[in-house]
């Protein structure tokens, strides 16, 4: 399990110090901006959504590593998806870092997102975690209000 543990945490270092698709999409059709008080982590998430498709997902903001290296790791997986599909990995990731910790989680049905598993462990930073998906979840939907953690 430690190396498991390692392993994770240099992903999350990797994805911090260069994250993926940071950048701003110019013609972007969605775009929601997030906000976690608690931690000082901004986000703002761009896509460029067609028939239902994501064809385009990026982001920019400032924040601790798990929050910059979250948004990196979320943008490479739902880039090419569908929004059923975001809908349903932002359900997954939810879970994932939301249910007591006594319950198993698979980890094959997660993919790369199982990275973030350990944060359950820190509940200060499953909002760090998570700030991204909730900001993705917003754009799709389209709200009026700025997503927040809290
Ligand atoms: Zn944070």
């Amino acid at each position: 399990m430690s190396d498991l543990r390692e392993l994770y945490q240099e992903v999350i270092l990797d994805h911090n110090k260069k994250p993926r698709n940071f950048r701003v999409i110019e013609n972007a059709n969605r775009h929601a901006d997030g906000h976690n008080p608690l931690c000082g982590d901004n986000v703002s998430i761009y896509l460029d959504v067609e028939d239902g498709m994501i064809k385009d997902i990026s982001f920019v903001g400032s924040g601790c590593a798990i929050s910059k290296a979250s948004a990196s790791l979320m943008t490479t997986v739902l880039k090419g998806r569908s929004i059923d599909d975001a809908e349903a990995a932002f359900q997954k990731f939810h879970d994932m870092v939301t249910v007591e910790s006594d319950e198993e989680i698979d980890p094959d049905s997660l993919g790369k997102l199982a990275v973030f598993s350990g944060v359950r462990e820190f509940p200060a930073r499953v909002k760090c975690a998570s700030l991204a998906w909730h900001t993705v979840h917003a754009a799709l939907n389209a709200m009026e209000e700025p997503a927040t953690t809290e």
